[in-house]
C-alpha cells in the first residue's frame, strides 16, 4: 500500500463509540514498550502519529487512526505495564475481548512480540481471543537489530513453542532498519484485498 494520508479519527472504550462505517480495520496488539508505536510509524511514514501511552494510571484507550480510504488502523491500548493501577489493568480484558468478538469490519490484529522475551500470558490470551474468533493474526517479532543471527533463530523457537506457531507465521522486523517493512504491509495488503 503507498501510503497517502494517515488522519486521527477517534478514541473509544467501548462499541457506542467506535467509528461507525464500514472501512475494514486492521488493528495492532502488544505489550506496552514492545514497539508498537514505533512500528506503525515506519508503517504509514510519520515520526510521531502514534505515541507510547503507558503512562501510569492513564485510562487506556483504542485509538482510531484512518489510512488514505482504504482502511482504519486501530492501535489498541498496550498490555503488561507493572505500574498501571489494578483498576486500570482489570479494564483490558473486557474492552479487548468486546472490541475483538464485536467488530464486525476487523481484518486482522497484528501481534507484535519482542524477539528478546518470551510471550507473555497476555500475550497467549490475545492469541486465543483471535483464534476463538476467527480474527487473522499477523504475527510481527520486532527490535530484530538488537540480536544476532544466532539468537533470532534460538528466540523463534522459543516463540514457536510459546505460541503454538510455525515458522511461515513469523515476520521479522526492525524499526532502527525497517527490515520487514514491505513483509508486513504485503500481510496486511493481503487481509485488506476483497
Ligand atoms: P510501544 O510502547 O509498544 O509503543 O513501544 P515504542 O514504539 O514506544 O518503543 C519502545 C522503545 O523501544 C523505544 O525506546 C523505541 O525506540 C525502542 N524500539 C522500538 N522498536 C525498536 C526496534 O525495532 N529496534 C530498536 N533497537 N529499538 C526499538
Amino acid at each position: 500500500m503507498i501510503v497517502k494520508q494517515t488522519e486521527f479519527i477517534k478514541s473509544a472504550t467501548k462499541p457506542s463509540h467506535y467509528p461507525e462505517g464500514s472501512l475494514p480495520e486492521i488493528a495492532f496488539a502488544g505489550r506496552s514498550n514492545v514497539g508498537k508505536s514505533s512500528l506503525v510509524n515506519v508503517l504509514v511514514n510519520r515520526k510521531n502519529l502514534v505515541r507510547t501511552s503507558s503512562t501510569p494510571g492513564r485510562t487506556q484507550l483504542i485509538n482510531f487512526f484512518q489510512v488514505n480510504d482504504d482502511f482504519m488502523l486501530v492501535d489498541l491500548p498496550g498490555y503488561g505495564y507493572a505500574k498501571v493501577p489494578l483498576a486500570v489493568k482489570k479494564e483490558w480484558r473486557p474492552m479487548m475481548e468486546t472490541y475483538l468478538s464485536k467488530r464486525r469490519n476487523l481484518r486482522g490484529v497484528v501481534l507484535i512480540l519482542d524477539i528478546r522475551r518470551t510471550p507473555t500470558e497476555e500475550d497467549q490470551q490475545m492469541l486465543a481471543w483471535l483464534r476463538a474468533f476467527s480474527v487473522p493474526p499477523i504475527i510481527v517479532i520486532t527490535k530484530c537489530d538488537k540480536v544476532s543471527k544466532n539468537e533470532r533463530a534460538k528466540q523463534s523457537s522459543v516463540i514457536m513453542e510459546k505460541l503454538q506457531l510455525k515458522k511461515e507465521d513469523l515476520n521479522y522486523f526492525s524499526a532502527l532498519s525497517r527490515e520487514g517493512k514491505d513483509a508486513v504491509w504485503a500481510r496486511i495488503d493481503a487481509l485488506l484485498a476483497p
